[in-house]
């Protein structure tokens, strides 16, 4: 669980104003959910024979006995608020998204932490392949807004209770031919939860399922058009995607199109946002039978590739450096009045000499400092100093406020 210090915070920042702003244009509107639910939420939605709700929840007993756990994601708290709220009541489509921090027991590495951070989007109420491709639109925009490009799209689909049953049987039988070549965790569940092989991380699985069935030749008619229509829209778009047949999702919701964003800069953690529909989810939960999409980005494997674009923090607009308690006085008044408009104004409250004061100046990198002292006081001027050429100016002290406002918002 990492601290998030400043330096590195302007980052996340940009990153969350950024999904503020461009999940508004596309019409969603921000959810803000509990961090911890009871355990059972989890383990119905997300499925029991998965790697979360296996061995990575953080679950604990409170005081009154009630199992909770501390949410490992964010889409089953998200569709039990609005199944509590009777968002659908509102309005037959919900566009919903939220951000905040996740908790799985994993082994943390690179990309990979105990504590980590999604930002999230849900629709509700639309089974039209508009909306997918919609939402990859806007998962895609905020790629382009965020400055981060090399990533790809890859789309599957799952099919649904019609389809997935005998494409199930199909990948049992194929998985049982390759049994020894599976990790232990596999060869356990894979009776269970055939489609987990498809998505799991160790080495020998990857191999066994390189000719593993593919799911979108096992479609019946219905996921085969919404699947070709999903397609159809991304062109129409000009959103780029490449199908991955073999991709399947860690949570056992999933139903029809799934898509995830992979990059080849982050090693073996290369899923920097993932999701898919969801159809039967809501009504699972006792909600009404509303189909479901949604995706979560992963924050910090976006921060990791911003490397070494980061956003810089912001500066002092202007540093005033005071000789003396007059001086200083009058350079409160002044720094107070410009920090009430909104310019970053900085000075000395140690009592420090000329000299360490323009040091501080200097490392803060303020772009202006303005020397008050008793010669300025008496004259009614002052020296202001442009820090990144070293040219000054004379400014007068009465109405300087104004002068300064106008200078360095100007
Ligand atoms: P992975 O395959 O990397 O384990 P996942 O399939 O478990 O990811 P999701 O549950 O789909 O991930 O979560 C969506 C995104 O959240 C991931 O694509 C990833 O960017 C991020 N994410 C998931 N788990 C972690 C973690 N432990 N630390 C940091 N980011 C994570
Ligand atoms: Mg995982």
């Amino acid at each position: 669980m990492n601290d998030i210090l400043p330096g590195e915070v302007e980052t996340w920042q940009f990153l969350e104003a950024t999904a503020h702003e461009v999940f508004g244009a596309y019409g969603f509107s921000e959810i803000r959910i509990p961090a911890v639910e009871k355990t059972e939420l989890f383990s119905r939605s997300i499925g029991e024979t998965t790697d979360i709700v296996e061995k990575e929840m953080y679950t604990f007993d409170d005081k009154g006995g009630n199992s909770l756990t501390l949410r490992p994601e964010g889409t089953a708290p998200v569709m039990r608020s609005f199944i509590q709220h009777r968002l659908h009541n509102l309005d037959p489509v919900s566009k919903l998204y939220y951000m905040g921090p996740m908790f799985r027991y994993e082994r943390p590495q690179k990309g990979r932490y105990r504590q980590f951070h999604q930002i999230g989007a849900e629709v509700l109420g639309v089974e039209d392949a508009k909306i997918d491709a919609q939402v990859l639109a806007m998962l895609y925009q905020y790629f382009c807004r965020i400055g981060i490009e090399a990533v790809s799209l890859q789309v599957n689909s799952l099919g649904c209770p019609v389809c997935r049953p005998n494409y199930r049987q199909n990948l049992i039988g194929y998985l049982e031919a390759r049994l020894e070549k599976l990790c232990p965790d596999c060869q356990r569940r894979y009776q269970n939860n055939p489609l987990r092989v498809l998505d799991c991380k160790s080495a020998g699985c990857k191999v066994a399922i390189a000719d593993a069935p593919s799911v979108v030749e096992h479609l019946c008619a219905d996921c085969d058009q919404h699947f070709e229509q999903v397609q159809k829209y991304l062109q129409t778009l000009d959103i780029p995607f490449v199908l991955n047949a073999r991709m399947a999702r860690g949570l056992d919701y999933y139903v029809r199109t799934t898509f995830e964003l992979v990059t080849d800069q982050l090693g073996s953690q290369n899923a920097v946002a993932a999701g898919g529909r969801y159809d039967g989810l809501v009504e699972s939960l006792g909600g009404p039978p509303l189909p479901g999409i949604g995706f979560a980005i992963g924050v910090e494997r976006l921060v990791l590739m911003k490397g070494e674009q980061r956003v810089a923090p912001a500066t002092p607009q202007l540093f005033i450096a005071a000789l003396g308690d007059e001086a200083a006085d009058r350079a409160f008044v002044l720094m107070s009045a410009l920090q009430r408009s909104g310019v970053r104004a900085e000075m000395d409250y140690l009592g420090k000499s000329l000299k360490a004061q323009m040091r501080r100046a200097n490392k803060l990198h303020a772009a202006y400092t303005l020397i008050l002292g008793e010669e300025e006081l008496a004259s009614g001027k002052a020296q202001l100093k442009n820090m990144s050429d070293g040219s000054q100016s004379q400014v007068d002290l009465v109405g300087l406020a104004d002068i300064l406002l106008q200078r360095l918002q100007g």
